[in-house]
């Protein structure tokens, strides 16, 4: 058990697509171990979810985990998530896009504001290398999109729609002056 060292946007690893593992694999020491280090590195950097290609692992592996009351999230979602993903296939079910601030354990310190399907479908596999089925619809869907692309080398940077005039990037500290404090919902 270990916290591991978070990459950062400009590391190739966060832009290499992760490998599916074996059921075996999975099953593994090393692969169960890999799950509670990323738990330990989530909650020590104080992220939501995270992926093993944030933790210089390129594997299709990765964690959700916030509850209601998280102080940042708490007021966008209703009821939490726990989830260890492997090998994810996301369907989408309802391609209204839905727009959010987000940030990233690679990317700190800046927010952006990204507009993704309001409701996807993921078939993966836990840690037990059983199949399973999520529907995610709003906030979630979003935090589940977000997360699971790392696992194909995406960062949310990558969807921002910047337009002249615009700021739909931003530095935290801006951020909370200039559109939390100007703009309350
Ligand atoms: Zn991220």
């Amino acid at each position: 058990m270990a916290i591991r060292k978070v990459a950062r946007m400009g590391h190739p690893v966060l832009r290499t697509p992760a490998r599916n593992l074996t059921n075996e694999e999975i099953l593994s020491p090393d692969i169960q171990g890999l799950i509670e280090d990323l738990h330990e590195t989530m909650e020590e950097y104080g992220g939501i979810g995270i992926a093993a290609p944030q933790v210089h692992e390129s594997l299709s592996v990765a964690i959700i985990d916030f509850q209601e009351d998280h102080p940042r999230y708490g007021d966008q979602i209703s009821g939490g998530a726990s989830q260890i993903i492997i090998n994810p296939k996301i369907t989408v079910l309802d391609e209204t896009l839905q727009g959010f601030w987000e940030g990233c354990l690679s990317v700190p310190d800046i927010r952006g504001f990204v507009q993704r399907p309001r409701k996807i479908q993921i078939d993966f596999l836990n840690e037990k290398a059983e199949s399973c089925t999520v529907v995610a619809e709003d906030f979630l869907a979003t935090v589940y999109q977000h997360e699971l692309d790392h696992l194909f080398g995406v960062l949310f940077v990558d969807r921002i729609e910047v337009k002249p005039g615009e700021s739909p990037i931003m530095f935290l500290e801006e951020y909370q002056r200039f559109q939390v404090e100007e703009n309350p919902e």
